[in-house]
């Protein structure tokens, strides 16, 4: 080990760290897992990035490519002989071409930087994860990550208009073009956008802009207890003229965690549906809530919204859920499906009854206007409870029609249900496109696909009870 630290010292590409604090810090990331890296190397630019490449090549090492570590399925945690590739300080916004509504950013770039930078242009990057605060746009590439926005506006991929990349084969790639459209067959630049480090450490993105609204409300009220999922969610959905850009859930006790003075106290105990509407001036949000009350009336909801005039601060607060449960709760289950809008309400009876059976309580948030939930079960992810629920639950989301991973990412959590979601010939594409990009598997191995034949050097650690894949120790 000492001497592939040396060798990479020599090389130089960057400042490399080996230094206790450090190595904790990215041996770690959003999830319940703890990786093990011989080093960390925060690369000052593309040719950096390729020497690094090589030099993985050459020493079978495993390379990590890591922004702010906040991935929830242990995507940016090193397995044991990894070194990570830092590219947090990458935050430059290199371009605006505001004709062009894009923009060229580094991939360290943070979400909520981007959008200060783009507002006195009038424009917007619109996917707002619950993390926009500290999460990047190389980590949205990596993930497709989607925020409440999404309902409206769409996933990562919707917006990236470009990516350039170097490859597990040391080359050099542009993927996408200035073109507002093409069709130059299979899309290699989709094929990148969600695969978590696994092809290629991107070194540049162009993202797409939308112009900004003139003026944007949350809107904030209580659901009555148990009260049907589905048909109020698609009557906003189906809804026109209200502007609506998002549908969002807490259940009564994520809700409790964040009812304090300046959480959601106001709007009392209980679910709560939170919704954003977008408009041209402030008589038309007015008119707009308007209509949504009517509609949520006639889909049995009482009670008048309560108007978030700072829409933003609305999502930064929902966004504290997921860290009001760490506190709460530390290590769980979190989870993250997506089924059709008609079955919610099936989904949510399976995640009620998987609770009961398994004595694992539930707590509740989600992006319901895609359908997306992410049931957190306090339980211990590792323990053979913690797998049965995990198991049950993305059965249960595939066999109604829904997804494993709706905006997360696979990760080194559930490599092992791939298949079940893409089925045996998908994997088997997977791992061809991995190969041609990756021939020697050095790019984040452990990561979103079932374990290749040949695996980079460096083996991955297991705790006593081992993590989902064996990939990496639990915290
Ligand atoms: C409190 C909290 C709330 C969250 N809310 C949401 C939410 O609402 N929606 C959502 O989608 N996610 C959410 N997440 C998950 C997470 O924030 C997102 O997945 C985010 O996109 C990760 O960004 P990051 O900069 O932290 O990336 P990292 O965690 O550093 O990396 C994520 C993945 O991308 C890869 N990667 C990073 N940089 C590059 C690069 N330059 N080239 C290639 N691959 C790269 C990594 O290898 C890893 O596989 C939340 C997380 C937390 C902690």
């Amino acid at each position: 080990m000492a001497s592939a630290v040396d060798s990479l010292r020599r090389l130089g590409p960057g400042a490399v760290r080996t230094d206790p604090a450090e190595l904790a810090r990215v041996d770690r990331d959003g999830s319940h897992l703890v990786g093990h890296a011989i080093a960390s190397v925060a690369p000052r630019n593309v040719a950096d990035v390729v020497a690094l490449v090589r030099w993985a090549r050459a020493h079978r090492r495993p390379l990590i490519a890591r922004a702010a570590g906040t991935s929830l399925e242990g995507g940016s945690v090193p397995v044991e002989g990894g070194v990570v590739v830092d590219l947090s300080g990458w935050t430059a916004v290199r371009e605006i071409r505001v004709d062009e509504r894009t923009a060229r950013v580094g991939p360290g770039v943070v979400n909520r930087d981007l959008q200060d930078a783009l507002a006195p242009h009038g424009l917007f990057f619109p996917p707002n994860p619950g993390s926009w605060t500290e999460s990047t746009i190389g980590g949205h590439v990596g993930t497709n990550a989607s925020g409440p926005r999404s309902f409206r506006y769409g996933p990562t991929r919707a917006w990236i208009q470009s990516v350039d990349a170097v490859l597990g084969t040391g080359e050099v790639v542009h993927w996408g073009s200035r073109a507002a459209k093409r069709s130059v067959g299979p899309d290699l630049l989709s094929l990148f956008v969600g695969s978590e480090g696994t092809l290629g450490i991107a070194t540049e993105v162009t993202v797409r802009l939308a112009p900004r609204p003139a003026v944007r409300r949350g809107l904030g009220l209580r659901l009555p207890e148990g009260a049907a999922l589905g048909p109020v969610t698609t009557a906003l959905a189906r809804s026109v003229g209200t502007g609506l850009s998002a549908i969002e859930y807490l259940d009564r006790a994520c809700a409790a965690e964040l009812s304090g003075p300046s959480g959601f106290g106001t709007l009392g105990p209980g679910p709560l549906l939170l919704l954003e509407i977008e408009a041209d001036d402030p008589a038309e949000a007015a008119a707009r809530a308007a209509r949504v009350g009517t509609i949520l009336r006639r889909a049995g909801v009482r009670g008048r919204p309560t108007v978030y005039e700072d829409a933003d601060a609305l999502w930064t607060l929902r966004g504290r859920a997921s860290r009001a449960l760490d506190v709460r709760l530390g290590q769980r289950i979190r989870e993250d499906v997506a089924v059709p809008l008609p079955a919610l309400d099936r989904l949510r009876a399976e995640l009620d009854r998987i609770s009961r059976t398994e004595r694992a309580p539930l707590y509740l948030f989600a992006h319901l206007g895609e359908g997306s939930l992410h049931p957190n079960y306090a339980v211990d992810p590792e323990s053979p409870r913690g797998r049965r629920v995990r198991a049950a639950l993305l059965r249960a989301s595939l066999a109604l029609g829904g997804t494993i991973s709706a905006e997360h990412g696979i990760g080194a959590v559930k490599g092992s249900f791939l298949e079940r979601e893409i089925g045996r010939p998908g994997v088997a594409v997977l791992r061809a496109l991995k190969a041609a990009c990756d021939p020697d598997g050095i790019l984040n191995p452990g990561k979103l696909y079932p374990p290749l034949p040949r695996a980079a050097a460096g083996r991955p650690s297991r705790s006593p009870s081992g993590s989902a894949d064996g990939r990496a120790r639990r915290a």
